[in-house]
């Protein structure tokens, strides 16, 4: 079904938007929509974070850097976003000896990327958006499929453990990597989904304030110990903690698959990151407890179906972390679009060209999240690899006893 790409709704009522998830991505586009007079609603799988405790051991904070403040700026949220932030000004290397090579970002001062909380500012924006009036956010509501000829989504719903037929006008999929949304535009017009495993994964630990609530290392500097094969990193937190994320191989013979028990998590910290020892203190609680995440990069085309449909951040392009930049690569999504929304569509006179909006974001932002999804990959071989001085990497093969 081709639907009309010049939709005339009535006057004074704007239209609706309908999202597909409430992560970083989803709920930045809900204040911006709602700052242009749109009703939004949102279907989040997840319950209420701002309600809960967040989960121990995924990915806890973020480097957030200009592309993705920019956004935040054009969203009126920097005031509350700047309390939140954790300058770094560059790379701390730590070397297999211990010492420590400072790299910074820039010669000037503002040249820095800053350390955020991923659930203080999720929660700040699904709060922002919410405080328009005008988004309404319905958790434990998961999509599980789209009917683009009908207008109609199935969403289940967690608590009754029903399913619920919702229609839309357009829908917004932020339902990040697995996305449900790329999945329904993908089973009616595919040139490519795909997803590329990287092979490799995380684990997230942590390094504590010191006894007298302190930060046990520099805390303005992003932390990397390079290995070769696998590398550790540290980015700081306000309460003086930093959250440590050990990348490595899934399976082989140095891997997540291979380190299975205690001894072997000694050995290979005594040997290849024996200055972290005496920080984490929970080392062997966390490794074993906190999940394994799985690393891979989604590459899809197209990013949109008809005037229906389109899809941002995660959700169209998950990429590798290594450049720190999924987020801030979302959040770009959100400034694209709306610019597009601008240009194309007009409140006022109810005039609305969303097959314009959608195709030429889709057509700006895919050339870069492709970039960005190479460029991620390429500085994982960067970061841990070819800094590739022999003193950050063990040269001989380290063995098990
Ligand atoms: P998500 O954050 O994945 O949010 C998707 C939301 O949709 C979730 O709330 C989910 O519950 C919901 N959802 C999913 N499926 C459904 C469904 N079917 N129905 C309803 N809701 C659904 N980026 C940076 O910019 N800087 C960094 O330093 C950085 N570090 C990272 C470190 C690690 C270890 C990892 C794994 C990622 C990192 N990223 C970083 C990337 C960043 O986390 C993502 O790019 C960002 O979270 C994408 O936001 P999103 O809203 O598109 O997707």
């Amino acid at each position: 079904q081709q639907s009309s790409s010049h939709q005339v709704a009535e006057k004074n009522q704007a239209p609706t938007i309908t999202l597909i998830g409430a992560g970083l991505v989803g709920s930045l586009c809900a204040v911006l929509l709602a700052k242009r007079g749109y009703n939004v609603v949102i279907f989040e799988r997840r319950a209420d974070m701002r309600e809960q405790s967040m989960s121990a051991g995924r990915s806890i904070n973020l480097a957030l850097s200009n592309r993705g403040i920019h956004t935040l700026k054009q969203a009126d949220l920097m005031d509350q976003v700047e309390p939140m932030l954790t300058p770094m000004r560059g790379r701390m290397i730590h070397d297999l000896n211990g010492e420590q090579h400072l790299q910074p970002y820039g010669q000037r001062a503002e040249e820095v990327i800053y350390s955020v909380s991923r659930g203080d500012l999720n929660k700040l924006c699904m709060t922002a958006a919410e405080a328009y009036g005008n988004v309404t956010i319905h958790f434990n509501s998961r999509c599980d499929a789209i009917d683009f000829d009908k207008q109609q989504l199935t969403i289940y719903n967690e608590l009754t453990e029903q399913n619920e037929q919702h229609s839309f006008e357009q829908v917004i999929g932020t339902d990040g990597s697995a996305s449900s949304v790329r999945n329904a535009i993908h089973a009616r017009h595919s040139q490519q989904n795909i997803v590329e495993p990287l092979g490799h994964g995380y684990k997230e630990l942590s390094i504590p304030p010191d006894s007298e609530g302190n930060f046990q290392m520099e805390p303005e500097a992003l932390h990397i110990w390079p290995r070769g094969g696998y590398m550790i990193i540290a980015l700081p937190n306000k309460d003086a903690s930093f959250t440590v994320t050990l990348f490595m191989p899934n399976e082989g013979e140095l891997s997540f698959d291979s380190i299975d028990n205690k001894n072997r998590l000694q050995q290979f910290f005594k040997q290849q990151f024996s200055d972290l020892i005496p920080l984490l203190p929970n080392l062997e609680t966390e490794y074993f407890n906190n999940p394994t995440g799985r690393l891979a990069t989604v590459r899809c085309n197209p990013w949109h179906y008809q005037d229906l449909a389109l899809l941002i951040g995660d959700a169209a392009h998950a990429i590798v972390p290594f450049h720190g930049q999924g987020m801030n690569c979302g959040f770009e999504d959100i400034t694209e679009l709306m610019a597009q929304i601008d240009q194309h569509n007009n409140c006022q006179t109810a005039q609305f060209n969303w097959q314009a909006v959608f195709s030429e974001t889709d057509k700006l932002r895919q050339p870069n999240g492709n970039a960005i999804a190479d460029m991620a990959i390429e500085n994982y071989i960067e970061m841990r690899d070819s800094v590739n001085d022999p003193k950050f990497v063990l040269q001989k093969e380290l063995a098990f006893e």
